[in-house]
């Protein structure tokens, strides 16, 4: 394939490439494991790297190619998974002590669908110990670092998926969001994350965090690869009780249009003003003039519940956590330790040993708020009162829907921090999710795309919301703005990471879960 390396181009490019017989699958996926092997000693993007599965899975589809059968658009390109979600055959860890070694006997909608769409596997990434965190640095099994600036920070939970992404160890990957996991990381790494409708993508086989916030979506370096991606990924399952059966959102066909005009476009007054960044608010700012300039119509909207959503989030995710996590309990699976000094200890002994083995601080730290939270006497106060908040919410958005198409704001308050900044401070970890959770708890989409850099040199990233069902918009509006700034800047924002993989050589892509 002429031009570029091969883990330069996006998804979109390799699938023509594929379909027109100018590279192979096989081809595809050694380029990807090849540098994984050089890069992620570095990165530690990935928990899993299956490189003998992912190269049986390109070579079945080159075959399938060559014997003429139909394939969907993706065929052929890898793809890498948060290690959130079921994979027969390689190990599901959550980031977490308490599932080291276990392999799923069954596989999550959305890896079966990816492999009946022939999207080789590469690996499973890293990420927060069950999805929550905002750096992936409370994985049990070490942090990832981004390829911007390795002594920082991709984001989280899912900066595993995104480092991945970014630093062109995968042309696509999966990531889950309950309050910001696919976005804030996509944020800090320069690479576009998508948040579907609840609903819009199936929750089976992804070990829950907060069932009624949860919803995994791609990871990618083009609007049109995560239209691509969410196409494969996306529509009813009857394994999931709360999966839409209703057609999906055209968001291929959306992301191909990319056309603003008449577009109303609304500037959330609650998500952008203080405490964010001078050049996350610049670049905002320049993108919604961007916008403006092709011809959309920008007006300002106010949810004012939007304030409250962080405290609200706060409340709802830890007691379905204490809820969800109950079943890490060492009897079904799992690690099983005993206590110490007791010779014949009761299974609540050995329970209690488990979790406490087990399970890392913060996601303790959740168990416990959550109990408090769901316990008789309180559970009015507390859960009780988020739930109503929850509907003020998702009324701020119906409102502010009835003004504006879509919704805008800068995606994270900063861009990438260092390793260890937020790490012993709860809260400012959990403040960089402020503009990504009022989107989780009403169940809308939500879009992150690069909007170029601030005054650090690092990413910035721009989120755009819809409607409930409406995913179609952000692609339409997203891919928009994506041609206006790759026109402003000449091409796309590589990090520096990308142009040093000779002088950067890690241990060559393990098999075994790395601790
Ligand atoms: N950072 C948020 C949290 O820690 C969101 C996590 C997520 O979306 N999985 O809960």
């Amino acid at each position: 394939m002429p031009g570029p390396e091969l883990t330069d181009h996006s998804a979109a490019e390799l699938s023509q490439a594929l379909a027109a017989g100018e590279t192979t699958s096989a081809e595809v996926t050694r380029a990807h494991l090849d540098r994984i092997a050089s890069l992620d000693g570095e990165l530690h993007a990935f928990l899993h790297v299956d490189a003998p599965g992912a190269l049986a899975a390109a070579e079945d589809v080159d075959r399938r190619r060559a014997a003429g059968e139909p394939l969907g658009a993706l065929a052929g390109v890898p793809v890498a998974v948060k290690d959130l979600l079921c994979t027969v055959g390689q190990p599901t860890t959550c980031g977490s002590r308490i599932l080291e070694g276990w392999v799923p006997p069954y596989d999550a909608t959305v890896v079966a669908r990816l492999r009946a769409a022939g999207l080789p596997i590469l690996g499973k990434t890293n990420l927060d110990e069950f999805a929550m965190g905002s750096s992936t640095e409370h994985s049990a099994y070490g942090p990832s670092r981004n390829p911007w600036d390795t002594a920082r920070t991709p984001g989280g939970s899912g900066g595993g998926s995104a480092a991945a992404v970014a630093a062109r160890l995968a042309p696509v990957a999966i990531g889950t969001d309950t309050g910001g996991s696919i976005r804030q990381p996509g944020a800090l790494t320069g690479t576009v994350g998508v948040k579907p409708t609840y609903g819009g993508v199936s929750r089976y086989g992804i070990v829950a965090m907060a069932s009624s916030l949860d919803q995994a979506g791609p990871v990618t370096r083009t609007v049109l690869d995560a239209a691509l991606l969410h196409e494969v990924i996306g529509g009813h399952d009857p394994m999931d009780s709360t999966s839409i059966d209703a057609p999906p959102p055209p968001v291929v066909e959306a992301a191909r249009r990319g056309d603003v005009t008449g577009l109303r476009i609304g500037v959330v007054k609650e998500l952008g003003g203080e405490g964010f960044q001078a050049g996350v608010r610049a670049r905002f700012e320049e993108a919604v003039g961007l916008l403006t300039e092709a011809g959309a119509q920008v007006v300002e909207v106010s949810c004012p519940s939007f304030a409250q959503a962080l405290a609200t989030y706060y409340l709802v995710m830890p007691s379905e956590v204490s809820s969800n996590l109950a079943r890490f309990d060492a009897m079904r699976y799992g690690l099983r330790a005993f206590p110490d000094g007791v010779e014949l200890p009761s299974a609540e002994q050995v329970m209690a040993a488990t979790r406490d083995a087990g399970f890392g601080d913060e996601v303790k730290r959740r168990i416990i708020l959550g109990t408090y939270a769901l316990s008789s006497g309180y559970y009015d106060a507390y859960y009780g009162s988020a739930q109503q908040v929850r509907s003020l919410v998702a009324r701020d958005f119906d409102r502010a829907f009835e003004q504006a198409d879509v919704l805008v704001s800068p995606t994270a308050p900063t861009t990438a921090f260092r390793m260890g900044e937020k790490l012993d401070d709860p809260l400012a970890m959990y403040l960089q999710d402020v503009a990504t959770i009022p989107a989780n708890l009403a169940g809308v989409p939500g879009l992150s795309l690069p909007a170029g850099l601030a005054e650090d040199g690092l990413p910035v990233g721009f989120q755009l919301l819809a409607p409930l069902q409406a995913d179609d918009r952000l692609y339409n509006a997203a891919a928009a703005l994506e041609r206006l700034l790759l026109d402003r800047w000449g091409g796309p924002l590589t990090p520096p990471l990308v142009g040093q993989v000779d002088s950067l050589v890690g241990p060559v892509g393990t098999p075994e879960v790395r601790a």
